[in-house]
């Protein structure tokens, strides 16, 4: 008996518009094909027919990038005027709601993958691996002192080193991926100071050690400078907001920049905000604003290697697609449209450890794609006509339209 062999090729679907930007690349591509099988990439072409067991999805005069990457965003807040208290406020069934509304309001932005740097009671986890929703790393709760900054979020450690070991190793074993930790007082937090330290470089050289004998990369926030200073010197792989905050102002330690930026430790800007018109940044933040933003300079001009991770959800002009106004921010330091469009890509893939699979429009890539209205290297505002969205080859419903950008 012979059994029956199924020849019928799968279908593929082409996806065809006026312009490409592969996420890699410093000029668009025109009149691209973009083949996709399932959920996978699998070729990329110019000027090039559609194969004939391909469906053709004609997207007109759009320009098509790679979803955005946002390596930096806390989906447990809610981008609320007061987070921290409308998350206190919420069962764990609750935030979990929350948290799904804000991916889906990422993805319908054209924010493809997230990385959560700080939960409560590591829920983003859970979220992981859910249809609808943006791909998504999570640290968990981050790790902090007791009363230290975002302590509410669960990630309270002792200050010794078998404490600070346990702690990355709880997380480890919750299966996360990447480790924060808080390396001083944040903005979120009352009675935690910017200017101060959390950990002595004992404890954060004790934890990062033990991240990296998990296989996991370590990022700090660290606005102090001395915080910044002992969390390199502990081998931290990246950083979180770099402000170099003092009591009253900004610092400018030009070796300690050289320093990083030689090491290639990665600077997550924190940058990207939506202009609404009377809501702006507290005011300890706004009167440090151009000295922060001159530093940001300075990193830029010593060759560190910088993403935006936007640090969405925290206040309402950072809500959870915000990313897409990096790019704006970005071009105050110098950046380029298209290396700041490479930061919000393929740049951030690389740096969360997903740069062989997301960030890029290649073979081989995951069929994270966002087509917007016009061309976003010659004109930015274009980046916010959102057209269409596919996460893993699905078609994302209800994409955002259209946000001012001044
Ligand atoms: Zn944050």
């Amino acid at each position: 008996m012979t059994t029956p062999i199924l020849t019928q090729r799968r279908r593929l679907t082409a996806l065809r518009a006026a312009a490409l930007f592969d996420g890699t690349s410093g000029a668009l591509i025109r009149d691209p094909l973009i083949l996709i099988d399932g959920d996978t990439i699998v070729a990329v072409g110019s000027g090039v027919p559609a194969p004939d067991h391909a469906d053709v999805i004609e997207l007109g005069g759009a320009t098509l990038l790679p979803g955005l990457v946002d390596s930096h965003i806390h989906l447990a807040f809610d981008a609320s005027p007061d987070p921290v208290g409308s998350l206190g406020g919420r069962s764990d069934d609750e935030v979990i709601d929350a948290m799904a509304q804000a991916a889906r309001t990422a993805l319908r932005g054209g924010v493809t993958t997230v990385r959560d740097l700080g939960d409560r009671g590591y829920l983003s986890l859970g979220l992981r691996g859910t249809p609808g929703l943006p791909a998504i790393a999570a640290a968990g709760p981050p790790i902090t002192t007791p009363g230290g900054h975002c302590h509410y979020l669960g990630g309270v450690t002792e200050p010794t080193v078998d404490a600070a070991r346990a702690a990355v190793r709880e997380h480890a074993e919750r299966g996360v991926d990447v480790i924060k930790i808080m390396a001083s007082g944040g903005t979120l937090t009352p009675g935690t100071y910017q200017h101060l330290c959390q950990f002595t470089p004992e404890l954060l050289r004790a934890a990062v050690d033990e991240a990296h004998r998990h296989g996991l990369q370590v990022t700090a926030h660290a606005h102090a400078v001395a915080a910044i200073a002992d969390a390199v010197a502990a081998g931290a792989d990246g950083l979180e907001h770099v402000s170099f905050w003092t009591e009253d102002s900004v610092a400018s330690p030009a070796d300690l920049i050289q320093l990083i930026a030689d090491r290639q430790t990665i600077v997550g800007l924190t940058v990207g905000m939506v202009p609404i018109p009377g809501l702006e940044p507290p005011p300890v933040v706004r009167a440090r604003l151009p000295l922060i933003v001159a530093n940001m300079r300075r990193f830029y001009e010593a060759g560190a290697l910088m993403v935006a991770g936007s640090d969405a959800g925290i206040a309402p002009i950072k809500p959870h697609d915000v990313v897409r106004h990096a790019p704006d921010q970005l071009r105050e330091i110098g950046v380029g449209q298209a290396e700041a469009l490479r930061m919000i890509t393929s740049v951030a893939a690389e740096v969360i450890g997903l740069g062989h699979r997301k960030g890029r429009i290649a073979p081989g890539f995951d069929a994270d794609i966002l087509a917007v209205d016009g061309d976003p290297i010659a004109n930015p505002a274009a980046l916010h006509r959102i057209q269409a969205v596919y996460a893993r080859g699905a078609a994302v419903p209800e994409v955002s339209t259209a946000r001012p950008t001044s």
